[in-house]
Parts: structure tokens; sequence; C-alpha cells
């Protein structure tokens, strides 16, 4: 046998985390509990499409009692209260606890997601980050005074809202629900998480690292169970003032609806369907190094994924053949396995999805890479890169968000095609440029209907910049000071120094 088949990890090496629980419930003012009506749903392992787990399915009046505790711990409890300083002091640990698990937490996010263990290390890695941050950024925060000497003084008051509601996706779970907790909890909010049903698994050890680090109960809630009953429960409760949702386009309407009777604060970070554009005197080797990752990174199943590659038809058949020269090179692999580059897929329903398309695509382009199941993956969620070239841009597989690892590659002459192309779907998350034209890079960003624009760059980003989508992707930015404001209440306060004109409404006038 030779080396390489050693090291080649099957489904059964070594892929099961140590720990691995079979049972979830949910977490309601300090206490894992079931649900109510004692209702269950299954969990599946993406590899083997078999349930392993099964967890609390929460409905109305699950989402009721966790509404209560966090409420409860809002109004009486020591967290709204705390100096930022204090509640800092508990996000870092927080981050400290995080990272010091980050292995284990990398194990059974892989496990429950079919994400690759090493993208799933960085994820786990980047929601430590993400507590670490808003821990600093909540300290650093003031607000201006306004003072005119001696006439009068203004200034802000910002305070907690109440109870956050955070609904999250399945797609690096993790991460993404530290990205809307760590804000919320900073600012001094209590907190009611609803994560995604396929995979809840990497959530339920939030409780146990809120506990140790010490962050005071009811304050943290969880709630597991379908959007169409504990999501929706969560958005219509009168008691939850706010809701920050991540997930699909079609769902944040959905949202948007059902939240508009109460006029609750909204942030929809929604689908997508970003452009890479490649002009001819762009570094080739580094944008097809970057389109490659881009779009096969976290399976595909990332939200800013560059899955249009727009191509300057000068350089555009040697960009096809060495794009998918290198993307039938792109390692499929067990999720466990440290050189698999694309895992599985979440769930079977998805892979049908995804499947579907790719069926789809090969009407509508050209295949020149994967094409259908990797070979030696008879079974679980595995897709082969794929990628088409000549897609046109009515194309349903250039039009719609597939989540998947599948990427459309378009011809264009100009300039003003190429802006055409890019803008010319319904979505408007991110974009990637390639040129090493200057100008044209930033005029090119400036023109492009997209909330984060990407020059000469891989995905790389700054904690402190906003985060968001416009047209259907999305509603409001979080990141940076943005998140700060989402989760608090500004209130000006006016205040008069001295004599200042008085109104004189109703008084004796001089003659
Ligand atoms: P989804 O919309 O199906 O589900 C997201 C969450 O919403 C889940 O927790 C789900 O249970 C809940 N939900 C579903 N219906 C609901 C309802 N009626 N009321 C309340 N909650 C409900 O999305 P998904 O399939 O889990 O995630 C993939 C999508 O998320 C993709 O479109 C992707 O682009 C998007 N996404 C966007 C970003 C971003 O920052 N823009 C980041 C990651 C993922």
């Amino acid at each position: 046998m030779s080396e390489k088949t050693v090291a080649r990890a099957t489904p059964d090496s070594g892929r099961v985390p140590a720990g691995l629980p079979t049972k979830l419930q949910h977490y309601i003012g300090g206490q894992h509990v079931d649900s109510v009506d004692g209702a269950t749903f299954d969990v599946l392992d993406p590899v083997t499409n078999q349930p392993y787990l099964t967890a609390a399915a929460g409905k109305a009046a699950d989402i009721d009692a966790a509404v209560a505790a966090a409420r409860h711990a809002f109004e009486q409890g020591p967290w709204p209260r705390l100096q930022p300083r204090e509640r800092a002091k508990v996000l870092q640990k927080i981050a400290d606890i995080v990272e010091s698990r980050d292995q284990q937490l990398a194990e059974m996010e892989s496990y429950d997601s079919g994400l690759p263990i090493t993208q799933a290390l960085g994820q786990a890695r980047r929601a430590a980050e993400n507590f670490r941050f808003f821990a600093d950024l909540v300290v650093a925060q003031t607000d201006d005074a306004f003072k005119v000497p001696g006439r009068q003084m203004n200034y802000v008051n910002r305070k907690p809202i109440g109870v956050a509601g955070l609904i999250t996706p399945w797609n690096t779970p993790f991460m993404l629900e530290s990205w809307k907790l760590a804000p919320a909890l900073a600012t001094g909010n209590t907190v009611v998480l609803k994560p995604a049903e396929f995979t809840p698994l990497s959530a339920s050890l939030w409780a146990g690292i809120f506990a140790e680090a010490g962050l005071p109960e009811g304050v943290f809630n969880l709630v597991n169970g379908l959007g169409e009953d504990a999501g929706d429960a969560l958005v219509k409760h009168p008691e939850v003032p706010l809701i920050s949702f991540t997930g699909e386009s079609r769902t944040g309407e959905i949202i948007f609806g059902n939240a508009a009777p109460f006029l609750k604060g909204l942030s929809m970070e929604l689908g997508g369907k970003s452009p890479a554009v490649v002009f001819d005197d762009a570094d080739l080797d580094a944008a097809i190094d970057a389109t490659i990752f881009g779009v096969f990174s976290l399976n595909g199943e990332r939200c800013t994924a560059g899955s249009r590659i727009l191509v300057q038809r000068t350089i555009y058949d040697e960009f096809v053949r060495k794009y998918a020269e290198q993307a039938e090179r792109v390692r499929v692999g067990y999720p466990h396995d440290p050189s698999t580059e694309v895992g599985a897929l979440v769930h079977p329903e998805h892979y049908d999805k995804v499947m579907s398309y790719v069926e789809i695509g090969k009407n509508e382009g050209r295949l020149v890479a994967g094409g259908g199941r990797p070979k030696g993956f008879d079974s679980g969620n595995f897709v082969a890169p794929t990628v088409f070239a000549d897609v046109a841009p009515q194309a349903r597989i250039f039009q719609e968000e597939i989540f998947g690892p599948v990427v459309a590659i378009t011809p264009f002459d100009t300039e003003e095609q190429a802006l055409q192309l890019a803008n010319g779907v319904k979505y408007g998350l991110a974009a990637y440029i390639w040129t090493n034209n200057l100008q044209r890079a930033h005029n090119f960003a400036q023109s492009l209907e997209a909330g984060m624009v990407w020059l000469n760059s891989n995905n790389v980003r700054d904690l402190r910049t906003p985060f968001g989508g416009v047209k259907a992707s999305g509603l409001g930015h979080e990141g940076g000071y943005r998140s700060i404001d989402f989760y608090t209440e500004q209130q000006a306060v006016h205040i008069t120094l001295g004599p200042t004109p008085n109104p004189t409404f109703g008084k004796e006038k001089p003659a």
C-alpha cells in the first residue's frame, strides 16, 4: 500500500469527534431543556446521510419561555447594567475559551456541516476574534457631546435595546453566530439564538463556553427548531424588538413582512451571486488562484462566493483552460482529512439542489470541469468542483444562487459590457475586480452594485469595515461601529446651560 493510500482518510478512520453528543436540547434561563411538546428532529451526518443526532424541535411555547428568560435577565439581571469594560472582560474570556477549544470546535463543526477541517478551524479562530474585537470596540466607544459654551449641551445615551433575536444559517454556523452574539452581548442586550436546523451542533457548545466565562444565566438562550416554527415565532414575538438574520433572500422577505407590524429593528444578510471581473491586464495567475478559492472554499457554501467569473475576451480562452485544469486538481475529500479542500455539502436536500443546477448548467453552458460526483465518492454529499464556460447572462446558472462548488464563466469585450453583466442580477453582495489599471479599478468599483468589493484581492476583511449587501442581498450593514449602532438605542439629550432666547408663546408682547 502506498504512503498516499495510507494517508487517505476513509469515512471511518478517526472521523467521529470525541464527545459527539447524540441529543441536543434547548438552553433557556441557564437550563438545558426539552421542547414543551417533547418534539425532536433528526440531524444528518453529511458523509453518510444517516441521522446521528436528535435535537429538540422548538415551537412558539419554547420561544415564549426563552424570551421570558431573556427579558427577565434584561430587566432584573446585572448584564445590561455592567460597565462596558466589565462586559468586555467576559467577552475576552469567551474568546480565550473558544481559542483554547478551537480544535474540538472545528472537529464538531466539520462533522456536522461537512466543511473541510482546516477551514472549520479558521472559522473557529475567527469566532474568537469576533469576541475580542467587539470587547475592545465597546470599551473604545464614545459618543460625542456637543456643546455651545454658555448656551446648551447635547449628548447621546447609548442603551442596549432588550432581547435580540438572532437567526443564523448552516454555512459556517459557529462563526456566523459569533458575528451576532459578540456585538449583541458587548452592548448589554440579552439574546435568543435560533440556529439553523441542518447544523445545530456547534451552537450547542456556546452554553458551556458562556457559563465558564461568567455570563449571567438568562443572558444567552438558545432554541433549536425549524425556521417556520421556532424562527417564525421569534420574529413574531412582541417582546423581541430586533432581529438579526442571515440566510436566503426569500426567507428575508418573509421575515421582513412578519416583523413589519412591530416595526422591529432588522438587519438582513442575504444571498449573493457575486461577480469576479478579470480584465486582460490582470495578473492572471493571481486572479485564477483567488477565483478558484473564491468559489470552491467552504464547499462553495459561501455567501460572498465569486460564482460568476467575467473574463475579457482577449484572455478568455487561456483563462478558461487554466482555470478548468486547476479546478480539476482541487482536492475533494472527507471533511476531517486535513488535505481536503472541498468536503461534503451540508445536507442531501441541498446536495440535490446543487446537482440539479449542475444538470441545468449542462444545457446552458460548456462543461469544462467536474459535472457530478467526484470519482471514489459513491455516497454522501460530494460534488466535484464544476466549471461552466460560455454562460449567457440570461442563464439560470448565471442568475440564481447555487451555493455550491459550481461556477459560471462568461466573456466580455468592453468595460461597459463587463459592468452591465456584473450588475445584471438581482443580488448585490460582493464583487471582485482583477486589473492593474488603478483608475479603472476604482471607477469600476464605484459603479458596481455591490456592498463589498475586493480589488486584486482574495476574500480578506478587516473587522472594522461594514459588511452587507445591496438589492436582494440585504438590508443594513453590520461590522465595526455599525454593529454597535444596530444593537443600541441612541438617545439624544439636550440641555440648556444658560439664558437662551425663551419662547414667548402666550406672553404679553411688548407694545
Ligand atoms: P435559510 O434562509 O433557509 O435559513 C436561515 C435561517 O432562517 C435558519 O435558521 C432557518 O431555520 C431560519 N428560517 C427559515 N424560515 C424562517 C422563517 N419563516 N422565519 C424565521 N426564520 C426562518 O438560509 P440557509 O439555507 O440556512 O443559508 C443559506 C443562505 O444564507 C444563502 O442564501 C446564503 O447566501 C445566505 N448567507 C448570507 C450571508 C451574508 O452575510 N449575506 C452569510 C451566510 C449565508
